[in-house]
């Protein structure tokens, strides 16, 4: 093979081993975008965190009704113990009963609401739960076919390095720092094709007698404008 035929074929794989971290760094990016999933995941905590706060809100308001029944039951047993006779205290056990009754009969009353907001509160954080493990589901298998992705560039990477020393065992030491050069200025894009007469990079034309030498292929030559490598 003559060296430009050998340039044209490290190019073909730098060119493909750019595309690879081109497709690996998209990859990386994907993975670590859970961005989705925390909103999710959010949502439902806060949605939890809810429901739990109107639960433990129900518990102190039974605490208390409950306090209060032992209550209204110790002025009912006195009330009608028949031991009190005395009209005034009567009457004022009768006001506590009022008292207590009505007092019972509001924390039931918000015992009540609260249940159903925590029957609704419960509904959203079953649906929020719902959202969050499909999310996380899909996430997984996406980043499962991801992974895989990155370990198909992983073993093409390594071929491709192989095959690029290989070739570049075989070039001069001065043509592939002229070609490394290239490389690192002109975005990556060292040789170009001669289609046409024309430099496929830059589309100047390409003198015939520059076409005649790059077809011999033992010396570089460069298109006069764009300054690569020309192979045909
Ligand atoms: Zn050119």
């Amino acid at each position: 093979m003559n060296q430009i035929t050998l340039l044209v074929e490290l190019q073909n794989l730098d060119t493909r081993s750019d595309e690879n971290a081109t497709l690996r760094a998209a990859l990386e990016t994907k993975l670590a975008d859970a961005s989705a999933v925390h909103s999710v995941r959010a949502a439902l905590d806060s949605s939890e965190k809810n429901s739990a706060e109107l639960k433990a809100k129900l518990r102190t308001l039974e605490l208390e009704t409950s306090g209060l029944a032992d209550k209204l039951k110790q002025v009912n047993e006195r009330l009608y113990s028949g031991r009190i006779t005395n009209a005034k205290e009567l009457a004022g056990l009768n006001q506590d009963e009022k008292m207590l009754q009505r007092r019972k009969g509001e924390l039931e009353d918000q015992e009540l609401a609260l249940m159903e907001q925590i029957e609704s509160a419960d509904n959203v954080a079953k649906e929020k739960r719902a959202a969050y493990e499909n999310i996380e589901a899909e996430t997984n298998r996406r980043n499962e076919k991801e992974r895989a992705e990155l370990r198909e560039l992983d073993a093409s990477d390594i071929e491709l390095a192989r095959k690029r020393a290989t070739i570049r065992a075989q070039l001069p030491t001065e043509s592939l720092r002229v070609y490394d050069d290239l490389r690192r200025t002109k975005k990556g894009r060292a040789v170009a094709a001669i289609k046409a007469s024309s430099c496929a990079a830059c589309g100047y034309a390409v003198p015939s007698g520059l076409i005649s030498r790059a077809r011999v292929g033992t010396e570089l030559v460069f298109c006069t404008n764009c300054e690569r490598i020309l192979a045909l």
